[in-house]
């Protein structure tokens, strides 16, 4: 499936290798050190790369692709650094509600500065008391004349540190449950928002992530995204749509960890011999090669489902985004085992991606929600072949 890209989407990939390379491997680890979100670069990307729109509709003035070319751009991406992957592209989740939602004046009137590379904008979904349990969230828009009043807290959210706008989940009929959620799209300096305490993280340091407080946050019905009441749909089909990408930044972690890896071992010599001649470390690397190819493969299959409306999508976007994130952690615990101390040392690059990959395996979803997702689609399937 990988090898049947077409020449336009090998340009695009490769596009991105190049600047990777260039520009963004060989500061990663400074940023991870000085936990800063890298504004000159991010910028820079939106000048020069040409890609703000990538996956927004050509009418929007984007470039009309769709989820294959945003999976092969992630990948380049997080094999540089998974954390300014995040910086740049937060956008391409918190612009998904208004994509799968939005009439067609609020696409062009929030989509048109994505595009322009002028604006970003987060997804705030989580809640301090609700992750996992997306129902259990207590955001409340309250609908007074033609104005709604949003009162909550959102929690980990990614890049609101430089966010522009945020795409905010809450409920507007609690009685109803899922079906009483809406989703709004909450301009940055709308009074009552307030971008609140930054995360000391882990990992994906460079990637800013803090808690949004809304007190008495007043938007016009206008900022209403669609149609009252159907914001867990949004965000059902946004979350689907997106795993492909987080799926995308495993495999980028993963080949990144080989790469790594691969390289020591052809360096390093114990015992008078390279320590890639002992077969318990080319069983690592082999390993991790396995996980590599594997998970590029399911990853593609998912793109391609989403980008061809299929009803499977659900269930290969949970497959895509269980397996490489799990297999992105493995090949970075693997990485750091192969370089020994070393790779347990800042002066080398794995031990960073131990730490960034973990969050593949928690956020969008964690590991073990994919599977019951995975497990509900295997359940119902044999069920219906009885
Ligand atoms: C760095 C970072 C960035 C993030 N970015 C964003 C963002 O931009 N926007 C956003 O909205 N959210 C974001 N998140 C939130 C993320 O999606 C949640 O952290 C995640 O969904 C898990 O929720 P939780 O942290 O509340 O964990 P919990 O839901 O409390 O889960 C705790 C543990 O219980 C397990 N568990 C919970 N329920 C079940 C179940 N039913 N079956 C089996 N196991 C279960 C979980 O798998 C986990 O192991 C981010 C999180 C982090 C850490």
């Amino acid at each position: 499936m990988y090898q049947s890209l077409s020449e336009d989407q090998i340009q695009i990939r490769d596009l991105i290798r190049e600047f990777t390379k260039k520009e963004i491997a060989p500061v990663a680890i400074e940023y991870d050190q000085k936990n800063e979100h890298p504004t000159e670069l991010i910028n820079k990307m939106r000048r020069e790369l040409g890609i703000n729109g990538l996956t927004i509709p050509v009418e929007y003035g984007g470039m009309g692709y769709g989820s294959v070319e945003q999976c092969l751009v992630t990948e380049e991406m997080s094999r540089g650094c998974l954390a300014i992957a995040l910086c740049f592209g937060y956008t391409g989740l918190g612009q998904l509600p208004i994509l799968k939602g939005g009439t067609d004046a609020q696409k062009k009137k929030w989509l048109e500065p994505v595009v322009a590379g002028e604006h970003g904008i987060s997804f705030c979904l989580s809640e301090p008391g609700a992750g996992s349990d997306v129902p259990g969230m207590s955001t409340k828009a309250v609908k007074k004349g033609d104005k709604y009043i949003i009162n909550g807290a959102k929690q980990w959210i990614t890049g609101a540190g430089d966010a522009n706008a945020f795409t905010v989940f809450a409920y507007t009929d609690k009685n109803r449950g899922t079906r009483g959620v809406s989703c709004f799209y909450v301009p940055r300096d709308t009074p009552g928002l307030t971008v609140a305490k930054k995360e000391d993280k882990l990992g994906i340091r460079a990637s800013s992530t803090h808690q949004v407080i809304f007190e008495d946050c007043e938007v016009s019905s206008e900022f209403l995204i669609g149609k009252e009441n159907l914001g867990f749909i949004y965000a059902l089909h946004t979350l689907n749509a997106s795993r492909p990408f987080v799926a995308a930044m495993g495999v980028g972690v993963a080949q990144c960890a080989l790469d790594h890896a691969a390289r020591y071992s052809r360096e390093r010599e114990q015992f008078g011999q390279k320590i890639g001649t002992f077969q318990a470390v080319q069983h690592m690397l082999a390993d991790m090669s396995i996980i590599v190819e594997t998970g590029r493969e399911i990853t593609m299959k998912a793109a391609r489902l989403s980008d061809n409306g299929d009803p499977n999508l659900a269930k290969y976007s949970a497959i895509a985004k269980a397996y490489t994130s799990e297999g992105a952690m493995k090949c970075a615990l693997d990485a750091v085992q192969i370089f020994g101390g070393y790779g347990y040392t800042k002066e080398y690059p794995v031990e960073k991606l131990m730490r960034d990959a973990k969050i593949l395996c928690i956020f969008e979803g964690t590991t073990q929600i994919q599977k019951n997702e995975i497990a509900a689609y295997v359940v119902k399937e044999a069920a219906s072949q009885k």
